[in-house]
């Protein structure tokens, strides 16, 4: 089931997300629909609860296919639940994000090169793994967003004037909903 997104100037896109203590069928039907919700939206790559109005510490990504060169092709979708960053490498990189709930807009936002991330899956098991690059940035962005923390947030201050207007824009379009 496709659920309703939040946009940018939703109060539960600022909010701390809560841990999730067990992985009940409530939380297996919301992972399905986060799933649903992210490969039925365009350019859906990730998705954390809050984006869809629960402030529960979950973020599903679909990583791109192992022979991704320039056109996208969707590979493994993984679950993260109560993730953990443990480590980020000093070592940093610039990449144009976007976000599902700031649509169509795109800046420039550094991350660390190489993140080293713990979570559960469905299943409760915890496990520990390392990602490098695109895959480090989409972690390290949906991890933001349990943090009530947005990739706007990341850019620097002329940036961020620069798009001003258009989340201006947006904030109004989608409040009046
Ligand atoms: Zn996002």
């Amino acid at each position: 089931m496709i659920l309703k997104l939040a946009y940018y100037g939703d109060p539960v896109l600022r909010k701390k997300a809560l841990p999730i203590k067990e992985i009940n069928e409530d939380i297996r039907k919301l992972v399905a629909d986060m799933i649903d919700t992210m490969q039925g939206t365009e350019n859906g790559v990730g998705l954390a609860a809050p984006q869809v109005h629960k402030s529960l510490s979950v973020f599903v990504v679909q990583f791109p296919d192992k022979n991704y060169t320039d056109k996208w092709v969707p590979g493994l979708i993984e679950v993260f639940i109560n993730p953990k960053i443990l480590e980020v490498s000093d070592e940093g990189w610039f990449y144009s994000e976007g976000c599902l709930s700031i649509p169509n807009l795109y800046a420039e936002v550094p991350r660390p090169v190489k993140v080293k991330v713990q979570a559960q899956d469905l299943s409760g098991e915890t496990s520990i793994k390392e990602f490098i690059g695109y895959e480090a940035r989409m972690i390290l962005h949906e991890n933001d967003h349990l943090n009530g923390v947005l990739f706007i947030d990341r850019i620097d201050k002329e940036q961020r004037q620069a798009l001003e207007n258009d989340l201006r824009a947006i904030k109004k379009k989608y409040s009046s909903r």
